[in-house]
């Protein structure tokens, strides 16, 4: 059998393997030849086949046949002839004769490169024999089979490529073949060592990591030996008792074991185990199935905890009796969710909380405001640095029942940005169907948030996203009358404010009269929350003077002095004393058993302004301000409840630009835009121009300034103030200062109504104002202004824009004057 090339082989049996793979090599590019171009090498091996057997049957119906050839000799082509699609060929043997062979073996050359080679091919063997322990019949053959065909039975076992073994096959020379294949050996001897190396190197980490375990292991019988094995797996034992004592659902259980199971293979060294720690630790944590147990709802009882714990707000707590009498009826009802809308300070979390108490529940409050990012709701995922869990499970964690009462407080403040939008995953959070299944990422498990009982509170309602607005039923707290505010500072806040400190009304009294004169000069805000700072200001003070006074004597008869001997001989050593101290809220009756006043202290005008300060607000600001022709007092609406905002106007010589500064928005400004032509367009009627020398049209620009200018402004009422404040300056006439305005305005001079009115009167009633300008329509409004509040203002409405000048001017409205004229 004839082959063109091929793999180099001679009669060694050992090799015959080798022979069969070098051949299939060379048979691959013949059937290639069959199909396409005919490519014959002109060298070839002869070869004597000793062994055909036939392989398995491929599934496609193809069978290999593997064929065990023995090489004989190198051979050189000399004439190619097909016949059929048989192709036969004229060769000519290039053996060497046997005295080529002995004057080969006389040439120093060829001495030299069979010593090399041997040394080379020896290295390999050892190498091997080491690796496999395979080398005893290689190395006889090294003693026995000359050199040149040794050459080609090493070549042949390596995986060379079939260029090289073309190549090899050509080096007919024995010099030739020697260095190329010393050249081949030593490169399989240089990559055999390339691995050893890197085995060697992973095996040297491997016992590094079993030596640590090792140590590790020593380390624990050491401290169980101790007796301080607060150790890891004790650690993670404790973990999974807790794990498994935290009732939760199969499919979470499954995942966490999954997870523990991961954690109790690693070393607390290597990075992840710590977060995947902390992570179990919460699955453990949460309350999937505790509770706290629900009281028998006493609508009376809950009544009566509404009526002491809140002055007034008999609205608000009639749709509170409401709500809870229909969760007494169907415990799983799946009524709105409440959201107690109003400024700050008015009672909204307290009211919550009253809620819980009611209910026996616990009460947990999760501040929203300023939440722009969603995974602050819904946590962030594990693969994160840093991540944590939402701030909704983070509370249940922290609350430790299923079931509690959750204020989710300022929903008004959330925003959306590029990081997602919170009122979105808080959609989810409040609806009943999705709720159940709640998908904290940082969890990443579901939490059924369905028991849970949600309670809202915003600032406004504008703000909150309709969709938000639309699962929740609100309750408006629009803020307090002075009389309110004194009620309540009375019968609430003032015994709080001094159980607070440790005191009682034997060491202090605030009269009726100061607290007033507190909600007068020194708050003005809708709620009653400076008020009660400024309570706890006083009761401080009083705490400081109480405990200087000289006169402080342990009074009780049956007492100890406070000093015993033995405490004194200790305090003479200079031995040190332990003392406890007492929690001064709770013992406020011990402490007043001990320290004794003659004469309690009563809060007086020369205290409050010792303690509060000079006044901070008094009734004649309006009256000062307004002085001047150009400024008119308007009535706002903010986060904070109603306000009272002033409007000046000025004129200086220019091109007739409208100037507007104070943080506007763009209603705002395109009201005052408004504003000014509808002036400028009745310049004749108000007979200005002429008359004071002014020109509206030209020559002048007006510059409008809304003071406060920290805070943004914006909205459509302050129309008519702004009208009112242009006129004011253009006539040069003052406004009244006892008169505040709300409307918005259209071009043609019709006040429209607008929103807020309840909060913008109990403003204006706060500041001391007197007659208050609404529009016609918003009359219907009046009906939840407190009756109180309404005896002390004179209430005009106004239909156009005429009938609010007539109101805000003495005399009435400055051209009707005019033209009577
Ligand atoms: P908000 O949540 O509306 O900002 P809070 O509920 O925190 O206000 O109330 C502030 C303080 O005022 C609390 O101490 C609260 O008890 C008290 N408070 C508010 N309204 C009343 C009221 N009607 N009766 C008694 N105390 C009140």
């Amino acid at each position: 059998m004839v082959f063109c090339c091929g793999g180099a082989g001679t009669d060694i049996l050992n090799q015959s393997s080798k022979l069969q793979d070098g051949s299939s090599d060379s048979i691959k590019p013949d059937t290639k030849r069959q199909n396409d171009i005919v490519h014959w090498h002109n060298r070839g091996v002869a070869a004597r086949p000793l062994h055909l057997s036939r392989g398995v049957e491929k599934p496609s119906g193809r069978v290999t046949y593997t064929v065990v050839l023995e090489g004989l000799c190198r051979f050189s082509v000399l004439e190619l002839s097909t016949r059929g699609i048989y192709h036969t060929a004229k060769i000519s043997s290039l053996e060497m004769t046997k005295i080529e062979m002995e004057q080969l073996e006389q040439d120093p050359d060829y001495i030299m490169l069979s010593r090399q080679f041997k040394a080379t091919a020896t290295e390999l063997i050892s190498v091997l024999e080491l690796k496999q322990k395979t080398g005893g019949r290689t190395k006889v053959l090294l003693d026995n089979i000359p050199v040149h065909k040794l050459a080609d039975i090493f070549v042949a076992s390596f995986e060379i490529s079939f260029e090289e073994q073309l190549s090899m096959l050509d080096s007919v020379g024995p010099k030739l073949r020697l260095s190329k294949a010393t050249e081949l050996v030593d490169r399989h001897l240089q990559s055999i060592r390339v691995a050893e190396k890197i085995t060697q190197k992973v095996e040297g980490q491997l016992s590094k990591s079993q030596k640590e375990f090792l140590l590790r292991q020593q380390m624990r019988a050491i401290k169980e030996e101790l007796g301080d094995n607060e150790d890891d797996e004790d650690d993670l034992v404790a973990l999974e008792r807790k794990m498994q004592s935290a009732g939760m659902p199969p499919n979470v259980w499954k995942h966490s074991h999954r997870e523990l199971r991961r954690l109790k293979k690693m070393q607390p060294q290597q990075p992840g185990y710590n977060s995947s720690r902390v992570y179990l630790d919460l699955l453990a944590d949460l309350p999937w199935q505790k509770a706290s147990e629900e009281i028998e709802l006493d609508l009376r009882a809950a009544q009566k905890r509404l009526d002491s714990d809140h002055y007034g707000l008999v609205k608000v707590k009639q749709r509170i009796i409401e709500y809870l009498a229909v969760r007494k009826l169907k415990p799983d009802a799946r009524g709105p969710v409440l959201c107690f809308v109003g400024p700050p300070g008015v009672g909204k979390t307290s009211l919550a909380s009253s809620i819980a108490a009611a209910l026996g529940r616990k009460f947990i409050r999760i501040s929203l405001g300023g939440v722009k990012d969603e995974a602050d709701i819904r946590g962030h995922r594990r693969t994160y640095v840093g991540s944590m869990p939402g701030r909704l499970i983070d509370g249940l964690k922290r609350v430790a029942v299923c079931n509690p009462v959750m204020l989710l407080d300022e929903v008004d403040k959330t925003g959306s940005d590029v990081r997602g939008d919170p009122a979105s995953a808080l959609l989810e959070v409040l609806d009943p169907e999705q709720n159940k299944t709640f998908n904290d990422h940082y969890l990443n498990v579901p939490f059924d948030l369905s028991k849970v009982i949600f309670v809202a509170t915003a600032n406004r309602m504008q703000p909150i996203p309709p969709p938000l607005l639309d699962r929740m039923e609100v309750i408006e707290l629009p803020g307090y009358t002075p009389e309110e505010k004194l009620q309540i500072a009375m019968q609430h806040l003032i015994p709080r404010v001094l159980d607070q400190h440790g005191l009682s009304s034997e060491f202090i009294q605030i009269p009726e009269a100061m607290v007033k004169l507190v909600i007068q000069r020194y708050t003005r805000e809708a709620g009653v929350r400076n008020l009660e700072r400024n309570l706890a200001a006083l009761a401080r003070a009083a705490a400081v003077r109480i405990v200087e006074q000289e006169q402080v004597v342990p009074l009780t008869k049956g007492m100890q002095g406070l000093s015993t001997p033995l405490l004194e001989n200790r305090l003479a050593d200079g031995t040190e004393v332990e003392m406890d101290v007492m929690p001064m809220s709770v013992n406020s009756r011990v402490i007043s058993n001990t320290f004794r006043i003659a004469s309690p202290l009563v809060v007086d005008e020369t205290m409050l302004e010792k303690v509060l300060g000079p006044p901070r607000f008094d009734d004649s600001e309006a009256a000062e301000r307004v002085a001047s022709p150009g400024v008119s007092v308007g009535l706002v609406w903010t986060a904070f409840g109603g306000e009272v905002q002033f409007v000046e106007a000025t004129a200086m010589v220019g091109k007739g630009e409208l100037h507007l500064t104070g943080q506007l928005g763009d209603v705002i400004k395109e009201s005052a835009q408004i504003a000014l032509t509808w002036v400028r367009a009745r310049t004749t009627d108000l007979k200005v121009d002429a008359a004071k020398g002014f020109n509206l049209l030209e020559g002048r620009d007006v510059h409008i300034h809304f003071p406060a200018g920290a805070v943004p402004k914006d909205g459509p009422s302050a129309g008519v103030t702004l009208v009112t404040s242009l006129v004011s300056l253009f006539t040069q006439k003052s406004v009244r200062s006892d008169t505040a305005m709300t409307g918005e305005m259209t071009l043609r001079g019709l006040v429209l109504p607008v929103g807020g009115v309840k909060d913008k009167i109990l403003a204006a009633h706060r500041y001391g104002i007197k007659r208050v300008i609404l529009p016609e329509r918003n009359l219907k409004d009046l009906a939840e202004v407190p009756a109180s509040v309404l005896a002390n203002l004179e209430i005009l409405l106004a239909k156009r824009m005429e009938d609010v000048l007539e109101h805000a001017f003495d005399g009435g409205c400055p051209w009707r004057q005019h033209s009577k004229l």
